[in-house]
């Protein structure tokens, strides 16, 4: 047995900053001591400019695409693949601490902990209060910028739909020069769609946005940062996503269920529902945002080789598996549902996005529902599908 206070001195003695910045390139993240940037274990460029999956701080780290999290121990574990005891060794060895000394590492511990939490509160909540006023802001989309970008999408959305238009959204990035004081630098500023997530609890929990720009062949604007050259994103997903849903098609009990990744899947399901004339009556869709949200993490044994991905460090990728880690955040589905409809999406990795399916159908399995998973198959799509089966 390593004691305790043994391991928080090795914990101290490398700050997780330190040891990912060895394999990958970090940024700075909006919050104080955060960084981001691409994740050691799945990302493929590990200089990637635009990822911001992987994020870590002193004592910790999280990814979103590994679904996966920990100290730097763990960090070690999954990177160099070692036991706990050979990462420990990996990291300089667990050494003696004396009692006096590990009396006030633990008073600074605990300090830096409580001021932390009182940090990450008022940040989700300055975040939550300034994100609920650009909603307010927003209106409703019909004759709207986004009415126009569903038409050329050839998408429909449901009546009470948790959508608005916004007039002219600010984008900005995080700066990359000392000039800016805010540490932040808007690029640009046009109409945008607006979709309210809704946490676990169904309370306004952030915003998914996508800026909208017409005269693209997609309708999503296109922006290139002005100094690195990277392509960036036309989506962002603000607050606290963890467990959240956009509700499409709204029902105060739902006994049926449709819950796909993206929205405009999910809206394109819609539209072939709305065709092919299926009664819509106690029926849900739901835009899980992320497939990470849509079957939650993998439990710690459920990890299987990627067939052909590789990590930054050229080994084997090992994927989030099929066994639900239930303690972990997912899209609740409600009680009253007894017909799941899970879609598949075409946007992911095929073989991730398979076991995370496989993962959802067994996180929200319950006596008395079925649950069905519905695949794009090439050439065809989710229209053809639905109204043959
Ligand atoms: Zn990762």
């Amino acid at each position: 047995m390593i004691p305790a206070s043994a391991l928080d001195e090795l914990r101290a003695r490398n700050p997780v900053p330190d040891i990912a910045g060895r394999w990958v390139s970090l940024r700075r993240g909006s919050r104080a001591g955060r960084f981001i940037g691409p994740c050691p274990l799945h990302s493929k460029d590990p200089h990637a400019k635009d990822s911001t999956s992987f994020e870590c701080w002193a004592d910790g780290w999280v990814c979103a695409t590994c679904q996966d999290g920990g100290d730097v121990i763990r960090l070690v574990e999954l990177y160099e693949r070692l036991d706990f005891r050979a990462a420990v060794q990996w990291l300089g060895g667990a050494q003696e601490v004396d009692p006096a000394e590990e009396a006030r590492r633990a008073r600074e511990q605990a300090e830096a902990k409580a001021r932390a939490a009182r940090d990450d509160n008022a940040f989700r909540e300055r975040e939550r209060a300034d994100l609920w006023s650009r909603w307010s802001e927003a209106k409703p989309w019909p004759g709207t910028p986004v009415d126009d970008y569903l038409r050329l999408r050839r998408l429909v959305a449901p009546p009470g739909a948790l959508l608005r238009a916004h007039p002219a959204l600010p984008y900005v990035v995080a700066a990359t020069d000392a000039q800016s004081r805010s540490g932040w630098r808007r690029l640009h500023s046009g109409p945008a769609m607006l979709a309210a997530i809704l946490g676990p609890d169904g309370r306004f929990a952030g915003l998914h946005i996508t800026w909208i720009d017409l005269a693209q062949p997609k309708g999503k604007l296109t922006l290139t940062h002005p100094e690195t050259g990277e392509a960036l994103p036309a989506k962002k997903v603000r607050g606290s996503l963890g467990g959240g849903r956009i509700e499409l098609l709204r029902s105060a009990a739902p006994t049926r269920l449709i819950l796909g990744e993206g929205i405009e899947t999910v809206l394109a399901v819609y539209r072939a529902l709305l065709t092919s004339q299926i009664p819509l009556e106690g029926m849900a869709m739901w835009s899980a945002i992320s497939l990470g949200n849509l079957a939650g993490k993998a439990a710690d044994h459920s990890r299987l080789p990627h067939p052909s991905l590789r990590t930054a460090a050229g080994r084997v990728k090992r994927v989030p598996g099929p066994e639900p880690d239930p303690a972990s955040k997912a899209v609740p589905v409600p009680d009253s549902v007894v017909d799941l409809r899970l879609l598949g999406d075409g946007d992911s990795d095929p073989f991730e996005t398979r076991l995370a399916m496989a993962r959802a159908e067994r996180r929200h399995a319950r006596a008395g529902r079925r649950i069905h998973i519905a695949w794009p198959e090439p050439g065809r799509d989710f229209e053809d599908m639905l109204v043959s089966r």
